[in-house]
């Protein structure tokens, strides 16, 4: 039987820990795996893309496990009363092919977001960072709040969102939460006066086009950019001339799936990346002074959802709860008599018997 993990599921597993300390171990998770780097099979994930939205699959493999998400962006969705990302995913034994686990992967996806996007910033961004702007208050925003406060140690986060709704929706959910306590929430009217005073800025807002949520002026040196939003060919948040700002250092996760979707689409294609594995393992310093700018140009990339499968699938064992099963593979006491141990006596087709000359 392949385990099966539903929405209403990964509510009960996160709470059993708690969001914050689910994305802290799992930050952890994925830091692990980006440190055996050379161990894993990498590919830019396989985008179709459509005048409204993108679908896209995504795998990775360390020889051991194999995973997989299917995973969809269409920013015109919530107008209808949809999500702009939807995903679900599976784990794979490598050994047999044989399916581990079938997860819902939509809130995964914002929680291994949010994980590897604190994760980079405990290197890029300066220790004593305590204030960040959270620009886009959609589906992803409450989970981006959460594992800074935690990860990072934000204690004042200044909001914007053109929708006045979605700001006022992340307010209530994060006045809701009492591990926030000391977490102060600032409403602001406009992107420049939420990166006032802001140590990290994070741009997580969804639009299918070269939008401009960030320009030079509001940017000032030892700043940390945590772009998130653009992630797609022709969607981006960031004016290029941040990327020409002198003192840059921008950090990717997958070199060659970045060049495609993420800020430095907009670069030749020798502009300077560091991977996140580099920073990871040590190979390269992730900030070199206090006056750097520093920019992680998140995308998403496929050993985060192999690491948030493979963190989910170990929890699903250690946990209390109560285990989902699915018949999605054939169990047959004859793996060559398929037909026989599946269709036969059902739907009216007779199981074949068994031949007296056999
Ligand atoms: P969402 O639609 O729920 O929220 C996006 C928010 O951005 C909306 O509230 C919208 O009003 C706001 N917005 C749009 N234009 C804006 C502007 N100019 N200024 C301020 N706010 C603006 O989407 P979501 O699920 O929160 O995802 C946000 C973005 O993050 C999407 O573009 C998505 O593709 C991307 N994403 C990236 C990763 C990654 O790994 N990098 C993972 C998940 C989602």
């Amino acid at each position: 039987m392949v385990d099966y993990i539903g929405v209403s599921d990964i509510g009960r597993i996160v709470n059993e820990l708690g969001p914050a300390e689910f994305m802290a171990r799992l930050a952890r998770e994925i830091a692990a795996d980006y440190r055996r780097w050379p161990e894993f099979e990498k590919s830019a994930r396989l985008a179709s893309h459509s005048p409204v939205g993108v679908i896209e699959l995504m795998p990775a493999t360390d020889g051991k496990l194999y995973s997989f998400k299917y995973v969809t962006g269409h920013p015109k969705n919530t107008a209808e009363g949809l999500l702009t990302v939807t995903a679900f995913g599976v784990l794979a034994s490598v050994d047999t092919g044989y399916p581990l686990l079938l997860s819902e992967l939509t809130v995964t996806t914002a929680l291994r977001t949010a994980a590897t996007s604190a994760l980079a910033a405990q290197t890029l961004a300066r220790p004593d960072s305590r204030v960040m702007a959270l620009i886009g208050n959609g589906a992803q925003s409450e989970f981006q709040a959460i594992a800074f406060h935690r990860l990072c140690g934000i204690r004042q986060l200044r909001v914007y969102d053109v929708d006045p709704q979605a700001t006022a929706k992340l307010v209530r959910n994060l006045a809701a939460m009492p591990e926030l306590a000391d977490l102060q929430v600032v409403r602001t009217h406009s992107a420049a006066e939420a990166c006032k005073g802001a140590d990290i800025v994070t741009t997580v807002t969804a639009d299918k086009r070269n939008a401009v949520i960030l320009t030079p002026p509001m940017i000032t040196p030892g700043m940390h950019i945590n772009g998130v939003g653009g992630d797609c060919p022709g969607k981006t948040e960031l004016h290029p001339d941040i990327l020409r700002m002198p003192g840059m250092r921008v950090v990717v996760e997958y070199e060659p799936q970045s060049r495609i979707e993420g800020e430095i689409q907009q670069m030749p294609g020798d502009y300077p990346v560091i991977e996140l594995a580099q920073v990871l393992r040590g190979e390269t310093l992730a900030r070199c002074s206090d006056s750097e700018i520093t920019l992680f140009d998140s995308v998403g990339f496929a050993l985060e959802d192999y690491s948030a499968l493979r963190f989910l699938h170990a929890l699903l064992s250690q946990q209390r709860l109560g285990r989902r099963d699915l018949d999605l593979v054939p169990v047959l006491d004859d793996p060559k008599d398929l037909f026989g141990g599946t269709l036969a006596g059902q739907s009216g087709i007779a199981r074949p018997r068994k031949s007296k000359t056999a």
